[in-house]
Order: structure tokens, then C-alpha cells, then sequence
């Protein structure tokens, strides 16, 4: 994956509470194109191995549980300087410390169920996109 592309997922939560659709048009409006897109159930197996980097830490068992509690949207997003861009518009991991207008400050309930992922760098980008698609569901 280029370095102008990032990956992320609209988390169970937001999911459920039907933002799907205002957070891809959001997406979308701030100038990301969609790359590839799936709507999928993750096992806690597949959680598990998602979320691999952060196994060590106390909240692990509960994000896994919290990622496979229901059905998410995974996606590949593009545009130039994705990552940091990306990570300005999902605004901070705790909803309560995200700026105005950002994604989780408009979506998000709480630090775990904080309605969206972002790739936090290139490398993690390439991991996390080739982790849900192939190169053939990418466009
Ligand atoms: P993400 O990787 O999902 O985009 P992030 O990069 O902002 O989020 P990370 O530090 O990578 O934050 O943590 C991954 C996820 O683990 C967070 O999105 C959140 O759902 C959960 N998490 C992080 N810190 C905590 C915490 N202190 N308590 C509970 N859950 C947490
Ligand atoms: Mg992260």
C-alpha cells in the first residue's frame, strides 16, 4: 500500500447505532476516497490477532470483546498525507478529549467504544488493509 493511503474500521458501536452511513459521507466530504470497503463480523480470534500490538495492555481482553460484539465496516481510504490526516479528522482516542467536529467527538461514547479506527503510521496502514484485503479488492 502507498504511503497516501490509510485503513480504518467504524467500530461495533457505531455500527449499531446506525452511523455508518453519516461517517462514511464524512469521511468522503473530507476529501478521502474509498479504496475498498467491507461490512464484516470479526471472531474474537480475528480481533485478537487485529489488536496483536496491544496484548500486553490491561484494556486488551476488553477490546477484543468489545471488536467482535458486533458487525463492523473496514475500509481503505486514500488521499494525500492519509495517516496524519486521518487521525486529525477521527480526532483524540478519549471522546471527552476530542476537538469539535471530529468523528469520535461527534460519534463516540466512551474511550472503548470510540466509533472509529485510523492506522497510526504507513507500515501499520500495509499491515491492517492487507490483514481485511486483497490486492484484487482494492481500486
Ligand atoms: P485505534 O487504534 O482504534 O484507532 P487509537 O490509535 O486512538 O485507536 P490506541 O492506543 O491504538 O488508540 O488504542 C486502541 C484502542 O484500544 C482504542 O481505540 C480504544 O478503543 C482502546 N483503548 C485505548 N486505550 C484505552 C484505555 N485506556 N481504556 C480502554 N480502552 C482503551
Ligand atoms: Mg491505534
Amino acid at each position: 500500500m502507498a504511503s497516501n493511503r490509510t485503513f480504518t474500521m467504524v467500530k461495533p458501536d457505531a455500527v449499531a447505532a446506525g452511523h455508518t452511513g453519516a461517517i462514511i459521507d464524512q469521511i468522503i466530504k473530507s476529501g478521502f476516497k474509498l479504496v475498498a470497503m467491507k461490512y464484516l463480523f470479526l471472531s474474537p480470534e480475528k480481533a485478537g490477532q487485529f489488536y496483536a500490538v496491544h496484548s500486553e495492555r490491561p484494556f486488551y481482553k476488553d477490546l477484543v470483546a468489545f471488536m467482535s460484539s458486533g458487525p463492523i465496516v473496514a475500509a481503505i481510504l486514500e488521499k494525500d498525507n492519509a495517516i496524519e490526516d486521518y487521525r486529525k479528522l477521527i480526532g483524540a482516542t478519549d471522546p471527552t478529549k476530542a476537538e469539535a467536529g471530529t468523528i469520535r467527538n461527534l460519534f463516540a461514547k466512551s474511550i472503548d467504544a470510540n466509533a472509529v479506527h485510523g492506522s497510526d503510521s504507513d507500515e501499520n496502514a500495509q499491515i491492517e488493509g492487507s490483514f481485511f484485503f486483497s490486492a484484487f479488492e482494492q481500486f
